[in-house]
């Protein structure tokens, strides 16, 4: 049995090591955390007995590989699909209005839903829609070096269209500003989820936290095709000769009996082994971006839906889990730096404001969770990055969510890597 040692427990690696172990490989997956997950990961509350997660994470109807990976491990009974878009958006006072489609008749659908979003004025609405019919039939700009906003703005789309709908969508796929995402980025990831079917546009989420969502079946997948998987087990370097990798050199222990190795690993940490290893790689670098989440246990919970959009706020996202909620802000880099103590207050009092339903006194305890480089930014620089990044090794392959994979750093993103990664290992050993 051929032997693939898969560095790194995040999406990318569990992806890798489930399709090497279906396929009969021996698979043992070195993970630097006590925990897998990588960026999505989840952490015991023992006040509560409970789990919640470093960060609410949604897919969407379009994550074709991540639904398959998930098909794999026996997770899909842990998701919840919605029939067709449904988004309830809230403004301050506590008005909600929707974005919602039928699930027939589409892409006629689509453009019902949009007619009838009543955050924007009518003029602004038919704007979106002529927005939409011309990335279906050809681009009246030129997306090569524009960023969103030179998109948006070549596109007449008024302040109040990019607040309420544009910039929403932008945090919430790319996490990151208009100002920044690139718009030939922006533009692949409209036609994935918005023109490719009815399923696609739907919201997609986990029932349970990250550990009972998928991180204990991908666990028991991969004992159970005997694989291992050793926690707690930094690499540190590597060793090659004549083009191959010849040792891995972790802090416990070191490892030579392998065919293959997959290094799954964010580029700042491939980095850090390769500086380690005296072996000089011109790695892309990008600029990362961070995303906030403020939990709050409640007494009483007034929410009556599973989740909802914020417009005009900094919190972007309130995310329902009955004992607790969850309050998001993608690209956080104003707050993220902020004392959790003010942090717990700002959001609380923000929540009132939108949710007259809602009072402080309701909180009976709050976890303030910050990931800093919670993903690259998708900016014009970093497709060609991505692309030109190459750097072969006979038995060595990277993956992870910042892989050439033209999607943006997503669970999606990362699941493709390992799956890539894995049948390139297939087919050169088979
Ligand atoms: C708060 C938050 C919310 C998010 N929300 C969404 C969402 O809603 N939808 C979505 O699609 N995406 C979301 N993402 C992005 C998504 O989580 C990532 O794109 C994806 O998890 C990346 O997976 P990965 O395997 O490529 O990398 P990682 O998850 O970073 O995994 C890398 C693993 O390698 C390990 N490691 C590092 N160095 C070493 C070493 N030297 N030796 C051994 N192991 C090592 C790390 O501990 C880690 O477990 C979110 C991210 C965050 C942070």
């Amino acid at each position: 049995m051929k032997h693939v040692i898969v560095i790194g427990g995040g999406f990318a690696g569990l992806s890798a090591s489930i399709y090497l172990a279906e396929n009969n490989f021996k698979v043992t997956l070195l993970e630097a955390s006590p925990k897998l997950g990588g960026r999505a990961y989840s952490i015991y509350n023992q006040k509560f007995d409970d789990y919640f997660d470093n960060g609410q994470h949604i897919l969407m109807g379009c994550y074709e590989e991540t639904l398959s990976f998930l098909k794999k491990i026996n997770s899909t009974n842990n998701i919840e699909f919605q029939n067709s878009l449904h988004v309830p958006f809230v403004e301050k006072g506590g008005g909600v209005v929707e974005l919602s489609t039928y699930k027939k008749f589409y892409p006629l659908n689509l453009f019902w839903g949009i007619l009838n979003y009543k955050a924007l004025s009518i003029k602004e609405r038919l704007k979106v829609i002529d927005f939409f019919l011309d990335l279906m039939c050809c681009y009246s700009c030129d997306l090569k070096d524009k960023t969103v906003r030179d998109w948006l703005e070549c596109k007449r789309q008024s302040e109040n269209t990019i607040k309420s709908f544009w910039e929403i969508l932008v945090v919430g796929t790319l996490n990151t500003t208009i100002e920044k995402a690139s718009a030939e980025i922006f533009s692949d990831v409209l036609q994935r989820i918005f023109l490719s079917g009815n399923k696609a546009a739907t919201i997609v989420l986990p029932k349970t936290s990250l550990e009972k969502f998928y991180l204990e079946n991908a666990n028991r997948f991969i004992k159970s095709k005997n694989g291992k998987i050793n926690l707690s087990e930094r690499v540190d370097r590597i060793e090659i000769k004549n083009n191959k990798i010849l040792k891995i050199v972790t802090e416990n222990k070191s490892y030579s009996d392998f065919d293959f190795v997959i290094m799954a690993l964010p580029e700042y940490a491939v980095k850090k082994i390769m500086d380690n290893s005296n072996i000089n790689i011109n790695l892309p670098e990008f600029e990362y971006s961070s995303i906030l989440n403020v939990n709050l246990w409640l007494k009483e919970n007034p929410f009556k839906e599973k989740f909802y959009g914020l417009i005009g706020s900094q919190i972007h996202w309130l995310f329902n889990h009955g004992k607790h909620i969850s309050l998001t802000t993608s690209s956080a880099e104003n707050l993220i730096n902020l004392e959790n103590s003010e942090i717990i207050r700002h959001f609380c009092s923000e929540i009132e404001l939108y949710f007259p339903i809602f009072k402080i006194e309701m909180v009976i305890d709050s976890k303030v969770i910050k990931e800093k480089r919670a993903t690259f930014i998708p900016d014009i620089a970093s497709t060609e990055k991505r692309k030109n990044f190459n750097w072969q090794l006979e038995n060595f392959l990277l993956a992870g969510d910042w892989t050439n994979t033209g999607l943006p750093a997503t669970i999606e993103s990362a699941v493709l890597s390992g799956k890539i990664a894995s049948s390139q290992v297939i087919s050169s050993l088979k």
